[in-house]
């Protein structure tokens, strides 16, 4: 069985008709993707399912990573909290440093396509230092929330972009006006990887054995790295505030650092002495490769949070919704996309609110059923795989007939 006979099995025929007429059109492109981590994080989780699937409908596409010196994912993460919104210092050195991390990349790496989409700011100077005629088209593909980014890191942005030929954002709310065509493309999961596939009773029960989880007993997880955005400190304090109603409840905090996230480590020591030595609740710290343990956690919850203040889309939110279970979030960025009010989870403002859902969830189980349906439900109408390849396709095509759009670029204005 081939991998586009299994995605039919998901996603129906007609889906998959339509993604092998697009491709044939598309055949003769080379599509390379660019990004800063194999391990970690959103990005790094789409690539490594749309490279294989874009190979099946016959189209020569690679993923390539660039690296450099820890300095160097030091700037970069400062770039991505900027662009986020966070006051942040930066001196010219560090924008040399970004600018000769790219130099070094766009020598060092093969970059010979007709389409190369960068994700994010790490990579964003690749074009700069790129012989002219090299790659046809740039497309900058940004996943972060730059509604209101710092000016400084804006502008290094605005100025990395010049060679650019369109710009995709995951959601409208996170765009910030530039002079480029720019595409509305939301993310999605993979439902046949590790991370969302079904699991045998025997597969999920060995991982709560593996972790010293109660399975007889309500269990609460939050899956994300351990970022202060993602905010574990909150998640720990509406637990604390649920426990005195619930003593039954554990509450399991799982994640990992991501490869070019230098903070996680302080955060993770925060979050484990916030914890002390209370037994229910389980700090996980998760090697990249954790896809069968996430799954397990993530369908063994009775409730996924994910509580962040800020957050790009948010797809541990989509990975629970998918898995049936409803989720309480914090209501920004693409969680607010995805939790609906009373239809697949709340969104909360607070631990005291975050501890108020949990506790209505906890005593109206037909409704925590019918919430994580409807999730599972809207995640197959909107978030999966072949929906989000479907739409990059769109966008190529747009590209190429810029005065026979198939659908319109966004324009914030
Ligand atoms: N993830 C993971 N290991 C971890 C933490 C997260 O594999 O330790 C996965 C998670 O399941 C999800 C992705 O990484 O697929 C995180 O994406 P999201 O959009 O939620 O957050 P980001 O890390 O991109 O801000």
């Amino acid at each position: 069985m081939t991998l586009l006979d299994r995605y039919e099995e998901v996603v129906g025929a007609q889906e998959i008709q339509r993604l092998r007429r697009m491709a044939e059109v598309l055949a003769d492109k080379r599509i390379i993707h660019v990004n800063s981590t194999r391990n970690g994080g959103g990005v790094a989780e789409i690539l490594r399912w749309m490279i294989p699937l874009l190979g099946e409908l016959g189209i020569d596409a690679r993923w390539e990573v660039v690296t450099g010196p820890p300095d160097y994912y030091r700037v970069t993460k400062t770039f991505h909290n900027g662009l986020q919104g966070q006051e942040v210092s930066l001196k010219q050195s560090d924008f040399d440093l970004h600018s000769e991390v790219n130099r070094e990349n766009a020598r060092r790496l093969n970059l010979e396509a007709e389409i190369v989409i960068v994700h994010d700011p790490q990579p964003l100077y690749l074009p700069q230092f790129t012989p002219e005629g090299k790659v046809k088209q740039w497309i900058w593909r940004c996943h972060i929330d730059c509604s209101r980014p710092q000016r400084s890191v804006w502008k290094y942005v605005e100025q990395g972009l010049a060679k650019y030929q369109a710009t995709i954002f995951s959601m409208p709310a996170f765009t910030h006006p530039l002079q480029l065509p720019m595409y509305i493309i939301p993310p999605s999961i993979d439902p046949l990887s590790d991370k969302n596939r079904p699991l045998t009773e025997t597969e999920r029960l060995e991982v709560l054995h593996r972790f010293a989880i109660d399975p007889e007993r309500p269990l609460l997880v939050q899956i994300s790295r351990f970022d202060r955005f993602k905010d574990p400190l909150g998640v720990l304090e509406a637990y604390r505030l649920l426990k005195p109603y619930h003593p039954q409840v554990q509450l399991a905090l799982a994640g990992g650092p991501a490869d070019d996230d230098p903070e996680g480590s302080e955060v993770l020591r925060e979050v484990q002495e916030r914890a002390g030595d209370d037994p229910d609740v389980k700090i996980l710290l998760l090697p990249p490769d954790s896809h069968c343990e996430i799954n397990a956690l993530q369908r063994s919850a009775i409730i996924v949070l994910q509580k962040s203040l800020r957050e790009g889309f948010g797809l541990t939110v989509t990975e629970a919704l998918w898995k049936g279970k409803p989720v309480i979030g914090g209501a920004c960025g693409g969680i607010a996309l995805q939790v609906h009010d009373y239809h697949t989870g709340f969104l909360a403002h607070s631990p005291a609110g975050a501890a108020y859902r949990i506790r209505y969830l906890l005593r109206y189980a037909d409704k925590c059923h019918r919430m994580g349906a409807n999730g599972r439900e809207f995640v197959l109408e909107h978030f999966l795989l072949t929906r989000h390849l479907r739409d990059y396709f769109a966008m190529i095509l747009c590209l190429d007939q810029p005065g026979s759009c198939l659908f319109v670029p966004f324009d914030k204005e």
